[in-house]
């Protein structure tokens, strides 16, 4: 249930509201909004005295929450939260939409910071590549590490682009957290709930792919482990779902995009690279997400992708994301928002 505040509450009646629903065992989130304060309680509700909690002085409400995600709920805030990536502080979830793009994984130092280079002229607030990679063989390319951390971290200072980098494992979190500004959650990863626990005490955003079999509930729940753990800065990221297609390597779900823009006030971006897993299918289905109403994009941009370590199938070149910009730009126009 949420308890909403009456306009011009004073600190000491949250206080007060806050002391009352610790005694019933709840745990408390407060939202400050532009007009009022609304505090989340969050827990077993069977034994709350809800007259006591309405009585309080300065509470207008109490109010249901009828989502079983509770603080990634929109019943919980009405306006959209906007987080801040990288040395920028690019606001996502504004109005202005952002594109991050990048390799699959960091393969050199000579391929990421020309990446970068390339993705930084075409106008990207973030580059993606991962340095651990979580691969469907143990044959394959596992990424280069915290040596390839170190070259992220090259590319930030070269560009100022925002880094967006995969932490697989509870175990790399500190590493990553020293040189990402956005702590990528893999699809494969979505439900791993140790890993989304200890990301809710990271101070970085975290962006977090839905998994290639999850309803949309279970995307939110695995979002509300994040922030219920502390860190409220979560990006949602589709990147399509397994079907019985297989002319594309995942079937990208688009109409998730306005669905949970209604049901979250939490960024959502569109990864059209792995959801589709053709590099030819890409752009149209860039344009097609901000058309829908994306917050932005994760895509896969390589300086040569026929030659690429991971997910060459599916890369753009940098010439083709240049091209792609202004059209992804107009279409945000069109749509009442801008890139
Ligand atoms: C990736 O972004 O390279 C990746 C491994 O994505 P996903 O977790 O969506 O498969
Ligand atoms: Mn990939």
């Amino acid at each position: 249930m949420i308890v909403v505040m009456k306009n011009g509450a004073a600190e000491r009646d949250i206080c007060h509201v806050v002391d009352l629903i610790k005694e019933f065992g709840l745990k408390e989130h407060i939202i400050v909004g532009t007009n009022r304060t609304v505090i989340a309680c969050l827990g077993d509700k069977r034994n709350v005295d809800k007259g006591a909690i309405e009585s309080a002085p300065n509470v207008e409400k109490i109010v249901p929450i009828l989502a079983p995600y509770k603080i990634a709920s929109r019943e919980v805030k009405k306006e959209p939260t906007q987080i801040k990536i990288g040395p920028g502080g690019f606001p996502l979830g504004g109005k202005k939409i952002g594109v991050i793009a990048g390799p699959c994984a960091v393969e050199s130092e000579k391929q990421l910071l020309e990446t970068a280079e390339k993705v930084a002229a075409a106008g990207c607030i973030g580059i993606r590549a991962g340095a651990f990679k979580p691969r469907t063989s143990p044959y394959s390319f596992q990424g280069l590490g915290v040596e390839g951390l170190k070259i992220l971290a090259k590319a930030r200072k070269l560009t100022g682009l925002a880094i967006v980098t995969e932490v697989v494992a509870v175990e790399q979190i500190p590493a990553v957290c020293e040189y990402a500004d956005v702590l990528q959650v893999g699809a494969r990863n979505m439900q791993h709930y140790p890993l989304l626990e200890a990301l809710g005490k990271a101070t970085k955003p975290v962006l977090l792919k839905r998994g290639p079999s999850s309803y949309l509930d279970e995307f939110l729940l695995a979002a509300e482990y994040i922030i219920n753990a502390g860190n409220s800065q979560v990006i949602l990221c589709e990147r399509g779902i397994r079907t019985f297609e297989e002319y594309v390597r995942n079937t990208l779900a688009l109409a998730i995009v306005p669905e949970l823009k209604d049901k979250t006030h939490l960024p959502v971006v569109v990864d059209p690279s792995h959801g589709t897993g053709h590099a030819h299918l890409v752009p149209a289905m860039c344009r097609a997400a901000i058309a829908a109403g994306a917050d932005g994009l994760l895509l896969e941009c390589h300086l040569a992708p026929e030659h690429a370590m991971s997910d060459g199938a599916q890369s753009i070149t940098p010439d083709v994301l240049a091209g792609l910009m202004p059209q992804l730009k107009a279409i945000a126009q069109a749509v009442d928002r801008d890139a």
